[in-house]
């Protein structure tokens, strides 16, 4: 894959600009949880109350709490607060007769906006500790007074203070019962209040300061709470509009997370299509730059695998890899620190839920990641099979064999079936499993965070919230195995597609590249050449030499596997010489562009390959200014005038694919016309009269020695008939 790299290059704004969208996606998506946990703890537990100071208190209650306070407290309170009057406009242009209807006639004290962000910080730790001393004084006072009120009643006090503020694991804030305080009654306990030395204050905030801060934390609204409702405050409006701007946040935040899920799927589409086009063009320019070697070495169906669906794994993993590979660490990271933020005790269900998970995902990878790997060689058997029995189907019908490859079809289309099964079957059994095991994960962070909360260790919506982050950390985690699966098939992929990219081809253009020298035009010559095929044992040609000359016709004749073609494929330099020197027009063909030699050569090779097109583009195809009187004369000498006449399209008859719908013999004709076309100085007949009946042979080789007396004709023939004149 890293060798492949520089194809991502053209492409890296865009990876940025995903990954950073990622990011963006990420950040939102572990907000929400969080912000979910705000709404049950401070929309729903806490009445929308958010703050441990209040915006404003009663004259009565300024009083009140200041009893409980340390002298430098009381100054904190002093300088934070201001008397307001009816007639004053708040903050927010409202009057303060409206806000805090209830309490204008005694007076009422609102926090100063200009407080510094230090005395804020001061104000809400004093008003967390002052709840507690309230609570401790109370239950002294409770057990050492005798408190009677009007009807008589023993324990009138209104606070139900069972609580002794020590935050032992019974005392939930619950219990405490300041939520629904009467501050009236408790007024009318201030002059006994002030009558207490200072001592009993200093005590009772001393225990306050031992409170477990986790309990006052979460007591901290309760004292603002009542103080509202003393002042008139529309708790429900409070709530309400408290949920309501929590909730259109995170609807605000889950429109900016989908968008950046569409941009991120829109640039990583274009990321994986754009490298498979430049892959696919690299590996197609590379192919057809090689030389037959290079074709011997790869086979074509190789060739064609490598080029598309070997280029499509890559895409895929590139499209939905940049998602995975770059998503899962931020979640899985962002998931654990949001996850300890809300409690490092609970942390090892996290760790619990991740062995778990490894467990789940390694063995289903020893079970079915071999299972992938021989399913791609199984699909590779069933495509051979497949190609072989059809592109054979006349052979195999005409030797009965059809059941025969029928059943060998089945054999190879089975395996694969059953093999498919399988790794379905496994997969299947993987979703119950995952559910089982992210409920179970579920049900275990219910039960140990139920137990925080009984012990006022955690809020609920903490624990809400801390079920999402341990889910997204295991999605991660999935992810993250994803990612092990997907990216070795398309390592091997990546490799397959590298090979083809760094062959170099065996025959390449010199950098001074020479010209032919014009004296010499035609004139082929070999010099002691020796040939050897790559991985073969034996030269195919050892130490030959001859000069073939314009005006002549120099033939090979020789049994099959001689190395006549060998001898034609060295001229246009299809392969270099292993010894010795192959010359075209006086220059060794190593010297020379390909483009300018083969320019010069007329070369009809011994299988004939036509090209789907028409007839008149099939015979231009290597002279495409060659007009229709060129086109028909090229036609007439190679013979081929006749049957193309008989068409009713004429020349401009449709060939089809590799020329299936002409007989050979035709076939033949048209790719003689076509290395007529180009009016070459040499040219190579390897066995092309082969298919043509005598007559017409005798007939070609008549118009060939009138109209190309000039020409060099070197020929390959089975038929000494033809080479006659040679
Ligand atoms: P012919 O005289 O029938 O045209 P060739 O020139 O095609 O013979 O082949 C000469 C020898 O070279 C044969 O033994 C053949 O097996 C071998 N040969 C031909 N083409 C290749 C190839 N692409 N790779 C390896 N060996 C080859
Ligand atoms: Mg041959």
């Amino acid at each position: 894959m890293i060798k492949l790299r520089r194809f991502l290059k053209p492409f890296l704004s865009g990876l940025l600009i995903a990954i950073a969208l990622l990011f963006v996606q990420a950040i939102c998506e572990l907000n929400l949880p969080n912000l979910m946990s705000n709404i049950v703890n401070v929309g729903i537990q806490q009445g929308g109350v958010e703050d441990g100071t209040p915006e404003a208190l009663s004259a009565d209650s300024h009083t009140f709490v200041r009893t409980f306070m340390s002298e430098e407290d009381q100054a904190l309170l002093y300088r934070s607060y201001v008397a307001v009057s009816e007639t004053e406009l708040s903050e927010n242009g409202k009057p303060y007769s409206e806000l805090y209807p209830n309490a204008m006639d005694t007076g009422v004290f609102a926090l100063r906006t200009d407080i510094s962000s230090e005395d804020r910080t001061k104000l809400d730790y004093t008003f967390g500790l002052t709840t507690w001393t309230i609570i401790n004084a109370l239950t002294q006072i409770q057990s050492q007074y005798d408190l009677v009120d009007e009807s008589g009643k023993a324990n009138a006090l209104p606070v139900d203070v069972k609580s002794n503020g020590t935050g032992g694991p019974s005392d939930s804030a619950d219990t405490v019962g300041l939520q629904n305080i009467d501050l009236d009654t408790l007024y009318e306990l201030q002059p006994l209040l002030n009558s207490l030395p200072p001592a009993f204050f200093v005590d009772a905030r001393n225990q306050a300061a031992q409170v477990d801060p986790n309990m006052r934390e979460q007591s901290k609204t309760m004292l603002v709470a009542a103080l509202y409702r003393e002042l008139g405050v529309d708790m429900t409006a409070l709530e309400i509009d408290y949920i309501l701007k929590i909730g259109l946040l995170m609807l605000l935040i889950t429109l900016v997370s989908g968008v950046a899920t569409v941009l991120v799927s829109f640039f990583s589409t274009r990321i994986g299509a754009g490298v498979a086009r430049d892959l696919r063009s690299a590996v197609f320019s590379r192919i057809t730059s090689f030389s037959h070697g290079e074709f011997d070495r790869f086979s074509t169906a190789s060739l064609i695998t490598r080029s598309t669906n070997d280029v499509t794994q890559i895409q895929m993993v590139l499209t939905f890899g940049i998602r995975m590979i770059c998503y899962a660490p931020i979640m899985g990271i962002g998931g654990t620190i949001m996850a300890l933020q809300k409690s490092v005790s609970m942390s090892w269900i996290i760790g619990v839920g991740v062995v778990v998970l490894l467990c789940i995902i390694g063995t289903l990878m020893v079970v079915v990641l071999p299972k992938f790997r021989i399913m791609q060689t199984l699909v590779d058997r069933v495509n051979l099979v497949a190609r072989e029995a059809l592109s054979g189907l006349m052979v195999i019908r005409a030797f009965g064999r059809t059941d025969f490859e029928q059943q060998r079809f089945d054999e190879a289309n089975s395996d694969l079936t059953r093999t498919t099964l399988f790794v379905n079957r496994a997969m299947t059994f993987l979703m119950p499993t995952m559910m089982l095991f992210m409920n179970g994960l579920s049900v275990l962070i219910i039960w140990v965070g139920a137990q925080h909360v009984a012990q006022s260790q955690m809020q609920v919506g903490d624990v809400m919230a801390y079920m999402q982050y341990v889910m997204q950390i295991i999605t991660s985690f999935m992810f993250i195995a994803m990612i092990f699966v997907f990216v070795p098939r398309a390592q091997v992929s990546a490799q397959r597609i590298h090979e083809v990219l760094e062959t170099v081809p065996a025959i390449v253009d010199p950098a001074n590249p020479r010209h032919i020298d014009p004296e010499s035009r035609g004139i082929v010559e070999f010099k002691n050449v020796s040939f050897r095929y790559e991985g073969a044992d034996e030269n195919a040609l050892s130490n030959i030499s001859f000069i073939a000359r314009p005006g002549q016709t120099t033939a090979f004749i020789g049994s099959t596997g001689s190395g006549k073609s060998t001898i034609v494929n060295l001229i246009p330099r299809f392969y270099d010489v292993t010894a010795g020197s192959v010359l075209v027009g006086g220059v060794d063909v190593r010297e020379l562009s390909q483009h300018e030699l083969r320019g010069h050569i007329g070369y009809v090779p011994q299988k004939n390959v036509l090209l789907s097109g028409t007839i008149a583009e099939n015979i231009a195809y290597g002279s495409l200014d060659s007009s229709a009187v060129n086109i028909a004369k090229a036609a007439r000498i190679a013979q081929a005038t006749e049957f193309i006449e008989e068409k009713t399209e004429g020349y401009d008859f449709e060939v089809a694919q590799g020329g299936s719908n002409v007989s050979g013999g035709q076939r033949q004709r048209l790719s003689i016309a076509r290395a007529l076309a180009i009016e070459p100085d040499i040219f190579l007949f390897d066995d092309s009269f082969s298919a043509l009946d005598m007559k017409t042979d005798a007939a070609l080789r008549r118009a060939l020695s009138s109209d190309l007396a000039d020409s060099t004709l070197i020929i390959v023939a089975q038929r000494v008939s033809t080479i006659r004149n040679a």
